[in-house]
């Protein structure tokens, strides 16, 4: 938990968001500027900045988020989606907090 994260804020409630999903690891939400008809975040309970700030002892949690995909794209109508991660402010990261977007057209 970072107390000036919004992705913490809204992991722990205090901010409202569209979520599709959570279990003890993760939470999911609708995108608030989506980029496709269907426009998600998942987003790891555990505060890591970026993917550069990961190692091996996030190896089940990176798994977990790529496994969540798949399911909640499926939950949403999807046949198929597009996943980003963007990494570090170089690589277009705008919240420093790790997750990962999937993009669907539902077509
Ligand atoms: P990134 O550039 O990969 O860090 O993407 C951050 C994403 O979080 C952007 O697509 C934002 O539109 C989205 N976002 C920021 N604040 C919120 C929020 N309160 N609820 C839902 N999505 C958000």
């Amino acid at each position: 938990m970072n107390a000036d994260c919004i992705f913490c804020k809204i992991i722990s409630g205090a901010i409202p968001a569209k979520n599709i999903y959570e279990d003890a690891d993760f939470i999911a939400f609708h995108d608030i500027k989506p980029m496709a008809k269907v426009h998600f975040l998942i987003v790891p309970k555990l505060h890591v900045a970026t993917l550069q700030d990961c190692n091996s002892t996030h190896q089940k949690l990176l798994g977990n988020m790529l496994l969540l995909a798949p399911k909640l794209a499926a939950d949403q109508g999807l046949k198929g989606f597009k996943t980003l991660i963007n990494t570090g402010r170089e690589g277009g990261q705008e919240v420093l907090h790790i997750h990962m977007h999937v993009f669907g057209s539902g077509l």
